[in-house]
C-alpha cells in the first residue's frame, strides 16, 4: 500500500514541488545521488573505480515534454562521456528513452539516441538503455534492437524486468540474439494483468529468467541488478555450479545501496555501480523510497519533526 502510494508520488506533479523544495528531502535524496553536479559524479566513479567497482553514469531526467530541452540532455550526456574517456574511467552511461523525448516523437528520441550512441562508440564506451514503464516496453526493446544492429556495437544494451509476465519470452528472444541484457525486478506502478503483484513471485520470476538467460548456449551477456541477498545468493550458485565464465555476466547495484556488499562482489566477481547525478533527482529518489519501507520511516520521522 505504501509502496504503491510512493510510486504515484513519484509522477504526482504537486508532490513533487513540495519535496524538491524542502532542505530534509534534498539532503536524503543525496545518498542516493552522486551530487547534482557532472564533476560530482566523477569524483563518485573515480572513487567506485579504485575500490575495483565498475560504475555507470546517469544523467537524472525522465519524461521531458520540451524538445528544445532534449538538446541539453544530448550535450550532457556527450560530455559526461568526454569525461569518461579524458579520466579513463571504468564506466558506462545509463540513458532514459523519455529523458530523450520519446513523450515528444520517437523520431526525436532516436536521433538523440544516435548522437550519444556516435560518441560512445567512438570511445568504446558501454550504453544502457533503461527500461521505464509499460507504456514503453515495446518501444524500448525495438529501439535498443534497431540500435544495436544499427551500430553493430556489443556494448548498447537494455533491461528487462522481472515483475512483468511478459518478460520470460523478452528473456528467451534476447538470449538467442546474445543480447546485453540488465535483469532487474521493476522499479514503477504496474497493474495487477501485466505484473506480478506479489514480491514472492517476481523474485521467483528473477531466478527463472536469470537461470534461463546464463543457461542459453552462446555470448549473451546479463547485468545481475539487485541488492536482494536471495538474488544474489541464487545467482552465485548458479554460477559455480554450471561454471559460468566471467565473459558472461556481472552484479550490479544502485549508488548509496549497500556498498558494504558492493565491495565484497568486487572481488569476486565483475561489479557495477549506478550512479545518478543531476537537479532531477525526485522521481528517482521516490522509487528508492518506495523500495524499502525503512528509508519512508525514516522519512516521515523528519517530516514530522520539522
Ligand atoms: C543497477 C540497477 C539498475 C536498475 N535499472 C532499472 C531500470 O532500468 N528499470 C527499472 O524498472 N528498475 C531498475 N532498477 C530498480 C529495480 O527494478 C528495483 O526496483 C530495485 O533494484 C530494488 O529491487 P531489489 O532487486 O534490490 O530487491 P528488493 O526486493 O526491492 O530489495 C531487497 C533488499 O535490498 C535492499 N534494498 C533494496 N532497495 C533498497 C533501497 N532503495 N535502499 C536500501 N536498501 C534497499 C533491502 O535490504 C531490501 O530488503 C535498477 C536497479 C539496479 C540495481
Amino acid at each position: 500500500m505504501i509502496k504503491q502510494f510512493l510510486l504515484y508520488l513519484s509522477t504526482a506533479g504537486w508532490a513533487r514541488s513540495i519535496v524538491t523544495n524542502w532542505g530534509i528531502a534534498r539532503r536524503m535524496a543525496r545518498r542516493f545521488v552522486a551530487g547534482e553536479q557532472l564533476e560530482e559524479a566523477i569524483q563518485a566513479t573515480k572513487t567506485l573505480n579504485e575500490r575495483g567497482i565498475l560504475v555507470t553514469l546517469d544523467y537524472l531526467g525522465e519524461s521531458v515534454t520540451n524538445a528544445k530541452d532534449t538538446e541539453d540532455v544530448v550535450a550532457m550526456y556527450q560530455l559526461v562521456l568526454d569525461r569518461i574517456h579524458q579520466h579513463q574511467l571504468q564506466s558506462g552511461i545509463s540513458v532514459k528513452l523519455t529523458h530523450l523525448g520519446l513523450d515528444l516523437s520517437e523520431e526525436l528520441c532516436v536521433t538523440n539516441l544516435r548522437h550519444i550512441l556516435s560518441r560512445a562508440k567512438q570511445y568504446g564506451i558501454p550504453v544502457t538503455i533503461d527500461m521505464e514503464s509499460t507504456a514503453y516496453t515495446d518501444t524500448t526493446l525495438r529501439i535498443y534492437r534497431t540500435m544495436r544492429d544499427e551500430y553493430d556495437f556489443d556494448n548498447v544494451g537494455t533491461v528487462i524486468q522481472a515483475y512483468l509476465y511478459r518478460s520470460e519470452s523478452d528473456m528467451v528472444a534476447l538470449a538467442n540474439e546474445n543480447a546485453h541484457i540488465r535483469l532487474c525486478k521493476g522499479a514503477y506502478l504496474e497493474p495487477a494483468d501485466r505484473a506480478f503483484p506479489n514480491k514472492a513471485d517476481v523474485d521467483k520470476n528473477y531466478v527463472k529468467l536469470l537461470e534461463t538467460y546464463l543457461g542459453t548456449p552462446g555470448s549473451a551477456y546479463l547485468c545481475i541488478a539487485t541488492h536482494d541477498e536471495n538474488m544474489i545468493h541464487a545467482a552465485e550458485q548458479y554460477i559455480a555450479a554450471r561454471n559460468v565464465p566471467q565473459s558472461r555476466y556481472e552484479f550490479q547495484m544502485l549508488y548509496g545501496v549497500r556498498g558494504e556488499r558492493q565491495g565484497e562482489l568486487a572481488k569476486k566477481h565483475k561489479m557495477r555501480v549506478y550512479v545518478p547525478f543531476g537537479e532531477a533527482w525526485y522521481p528517482y529518489f521516490m522509487r528508492r523510497l518506495a523500495e524499502r519501507p525503512a528509508n519512508m520511516w525514516f522519512f516521515i520521522r523528519s517530516f514530522v519533526g520539522t
